[in-house]
């Protein structure tokens, strides 16, 4: 379908032609294919997406070249676009899983772009089929992002004190790919776990990315606010792959009622996200139905607990705690044993949470100077004379 370069039509339910014109600055007609917008509903629903953003759709030749294409890309044509697809809870969902999905739903071009798997392309070509990674080139580098990115699901644990000496190569022998560990319980300093610095070396020197909560007793805001103080200290000067969590259980608690216990979660979710960390909120599937606000469950990753084969809950979350009596070689006794959905250390260390420095921001819209055009620029040097021009490939 062709448009004019002032048409906002609605194309789809989520859609709008604006989205797709051309960045070049010069006030053009552009072309969106119609296959294309609905794949992207497509993924937008199998992704379950509070939002995708279309950062480069038509690209004119002009403006093709102009981001390292050949002028002849697939962008040229209408059928292309480079997306950030966000989740629920508004952060970017890993290109690792936007490419695997885009296959399912039989893209014909897909392509991570950026090197903090952020941004994604697809484009619906014909006759031929594109998988890439261009942080590793132009080239196809897979026939199935399921294996090309080893799915997306890691097993972990998660432990405290209660869980004794922990032999962590064996943790990381056995499987385990991830761990939460138990950093201390109410307000004050002297109740930080005892087995949390022994914990966090010990998974850190078996190379086992980790993550942290805190176990609440708070009755109010103010003392909420007094844990996530203690809580920032004891972790302070560390590093989590993993986010930290406010883990509130207690029935004393409940029984103040949801909205007193959803402003004693805000207010240590707020402060501690405040300090820089990827913040979430622990709880029980009936918890977080029925004493958790939406805007909670909307704002802030949740780790589901519930001790079944298979969940019914139907919020959205990012790690599900699914037994308390796992056995890991190890760790003696019954564990706490999860299951994680996202790809947490890629965002956390891209956006320099969670004690990562900050790095040069990687949200940006890319207009990435693309692959997708089978094209090289040569400099050679031949005794006294340089060469330069650009290689197509045949
Ligand atoms: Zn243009
Ligand atoms: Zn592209």
């Amino acid at each position: 379908m062709k448009y004019g370069y002032n048409d906002n039509t609605q194309i789809s339910a989520h859609f709008n032609a604006a989205e797709f014109r051309c960045k070049c600055g010069k006030e053009h007609d552009f072309e969106i294919s119609s296959e294309l917008v609905e794949k992207l509903e497509k993924l937008r629903a199998a992704l379950n997406c509070s939002s995708i953003n279309v950062s480069s759709g038509y690209r004119c030749v002009t403006h093709d070249k102009n981001v390292g294409g050949s002028g002849t890309g697939q962008h040229t044509l209408g059928k292309a676009a480079d997306i950030c697809c966000y989740g629920q809870d508004g952060q970017p969902i890993s290109s690792k899983v936007v490419c695997c999905k885009a296959q399912d739903i039989g893209f014909t071009g897909i392509a991570n772009i950026t090197a903090a798997y952020i941004y994604t392309h697809v484009d619906v070509r014909e006759g031929s089929k594109w998988y890439g990674d261009e942080v590793h080139g132009n080239a196809s580098v897979t026939d199935d992002f399921y294996k090309y990115f080893g799915g997306e699901d890691m097993k972990g644990i998660d432990v405290s004190a209660h869980n004794g000496n922990i032999d962590w190569n064996k943790v990381k022998a056995d499987g385990i790919e991830f761990a939460i560990l138990r950093a201390g319980f109410g307000r004050l300093e002297k109740q930080k776990d005892e087995k949390f610095e022994e914990n966090y070396a010990g998974a850190k020197a078996a190379g086992i990315p980790v993550g942290a909560y805190w176990y609440s007793y708070a009755m109010d805001e103010d003392e909420a606010r007094l844990e996530a103080d203690v809580f920032l200290k004891v972790i302070k000067g560390k590093q989590f792959e993993f986010p930290v969590y406010f883990d509130l259980e207690e029935s004393k608690q409940f029984d103040l009622g949801k909205e007193k216990v959803s402003a004693i979660m805000r207010a240590f979710l707020e402060k501690v996200e405040k300090a820089g960390y990827f913040v979430g909120l622990y709880g029980s599937a009936s918890s977080l139905t029925t004493h958790t606000a939406d805007d909670i469950k909307s704002h802030y990753t949740i780790w589901l607990a519930h001790w079944v084969d298979k969940t019914n809950y139907s919020g959205a979350y990012g790690i599900w705690q699914y037994s308390e009596k796992g056995k890991v070689d190890g760790v003696s006794g019954a564990v706490d044993l999860d299951i994680c959905y996202k790809d947490f250390p890629t965002v956390i260390k891209s956006k320099g949470l969670n004690g990562y420095g900050k790095v040069p921001d990687p949200t940006p819209a890319p207009d990435e100077t693309t692959a997708e055009n089978q094209t090289a620029a040569v400099t050679v040097t031949i005794g006294k004379d340089t060469y330069s021009g650009t290689l197509t490939k045949v």
